[in-house]
């Protein structure tokens, strides 16, 4: 049997995990090693089912500061002719008046954000890693088991191999199952609906404007793809989301533009369509030591803001950071004062955003007084105050937090 033995292991070669390793890519030189394992192949061809599920059909909206820091690590160059860049947002509620428009051209900056295929990304996150010095891609093949010892933790394959690393970064996903044979346990609150995901094609040209419509079945985000091409987030209950995946195309088309109203301009194909069921699954412990949990695994959130990878991103940039500096003082990566320091230094942002992300959704759902005059307040203030657009723009590009030294 192989045991190979690394400094740091990342379970999950999704959109956090494969960030990760471009993120301490520095310390290759200084001769740190890593073990990328993903049960899936980090290569593929069209089909859905055999990509890791971060880079599946959806599309992902970038903050701007997700965009800056990929820019520094290179990956941006290679992905940025698929990505389109949003120009302009309007938030906007069907059932009362208020509605506020936000432009990158006011904040001063060349886009507050960008869309990409989750496929695109995925390729220009994971071709550069293949051939990586001080990496081992082993995918795809499953972790089974999991195991903290003196040296760290101990990982067995499916296929009969073993690792042993200083570190492991579990970035595998939703209330992972390895997480939880560790002792580590999942808070979990459903929303009580999912997440329709496709892609529409209009008459208009979007000229890079997205929309945010918060209607009586919940919140939908059309996000700017090709020039006619949006990407299309629709919250729905529980109860009516196989109705509506089951529809024609023509009926789903036309209750969607019912739903959005006209300011896409007329619908007029639709592609496939996804469906995600919506939870805050937070974990109750994320480091221990030599054990870190990122992205998903240690918080998946409502998509509504489209904060869950922006935010694990800025995770992975501040462990990076920390990882880097213990890395250049010739500590171990497995230190948990080192992870202890990493974790309250992302605890305010983690909690915000999160409670950002829940929040709206249950802010826009109700129809009860004091909770509809307080949005629509929120939208008009917005839309009438300068200052109050540019503090949510900054939070909406991932500006509102203080920046790392990665890059
Ligand atoms: C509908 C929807 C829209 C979204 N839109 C946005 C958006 O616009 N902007 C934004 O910032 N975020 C968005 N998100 C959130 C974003 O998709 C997630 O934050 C991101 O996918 C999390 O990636 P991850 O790598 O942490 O986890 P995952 O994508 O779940 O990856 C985990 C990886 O671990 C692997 N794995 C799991 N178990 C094992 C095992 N035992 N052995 C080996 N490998 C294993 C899996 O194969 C997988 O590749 C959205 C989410 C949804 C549901």
């Amino acid at each position: 049997m192989t045991t190979i033995n690394v400094d740091i292991a990342i379970l999950g070669a999704g959109m956090t995990g494969a960030s990760l390793v471009h993120l301490l890519r520095p310390a290759l030189a200084q001769g740190l090693t890593i073990a990328l394992l993903d049960r899936q192949a980090l290569q593929w061809q069209g089909d859905v089912q055999s990509r890791p599920p971060s880079f599946d059909g959806r599309a992902t909206a970038l903050s701007f500061g997700t965009q800056q820091l990929l820019d520094r690590l290179g990956v941006w160059s290679t992905v940025a002719s698929s990505a389109c860049a949003i120009e302009h947002i309007q938030v906007s509620d069907q059932q009362r008046f208020g509605q506020t428009h936000l432009h990158a051209s006011e904040q001063g900056v060349e886009a507050l954000g960008y869309v990409i295929e989750n496929a695109q990304l995925g390729a220009g996150l994971l071709n550069p890693l293949r051939n990586l010095s001080g990496v081992q891609c082993l995918a795809p093949s499953a972790v089974d088991h999991v195991q903290m010892n003196e040296q760290g933790a101990y990982l067995r394959l499916n296929d009969g191999r073993t690792v042993q690393a200083t570190l492991l970064v579990m970035a595998d996903g939703g209330r992972s199952p390895l997480a939880q044979q560790l002792g580590i346990t999942y808070q979990r609150q459903s929303y009580g609906t999912h997440a329709l995901v496709t892609q529409v094609e209009s008459l208009q040209a979007h000229d890079g404007w997205a929309y945010e419509r918060f209607s009586r079945e919940g919140p939908i985000a059309f996000l700017p793809l090709s020039s006619h091409q949006y990407a299309v987030v629709w919250t729905l209950n529980n109860d009516v989301v196989d109705d509506v995946l089951a529809l024609d195309d023509a009926t789903f088309l036309a209750r969607l533009q019912q739903q959005i109203g006209h300011r896409v301009g007329r619908l007029q194909s639709v592609g496939e369509r996804l469906s995600y069921p919506l939870a805050l699954v937070t974990s109750t412990e994320q480091v221990r030591r030599s054990l870190v949990l990122l992205g998903n695994a240690a918080h998946s959130l409502h998509p509504v803001a489209g904060q869950g990878f922006n935010l694990a991103m800025r995770d992975c940039a501040r462990l990076a950071e920390h990882i880097l500096d213990q890395v250049r003082r010739g500590g171990q990566v497995g230190d948990l004062a080192m992870l202890q320091r990493y974790q309250q230094a992302q605890a305010s942002d983690q909690r915000n955003t999160i409670a950002a992300s829940d929040v709206l959704p249950k802010l826009f759902a109700s129809d009860r007084g004091l909770l509809a005059l307080a949005r629509d307040g929120g939208l008009i203030a917005m839309s009438a105050l300068p200052t109050a657009r540019r503090l949510f723009a900054r939070h909406a590009m991932g500006l509102g937090q203080k920046a790392t030294q990665i890059g």
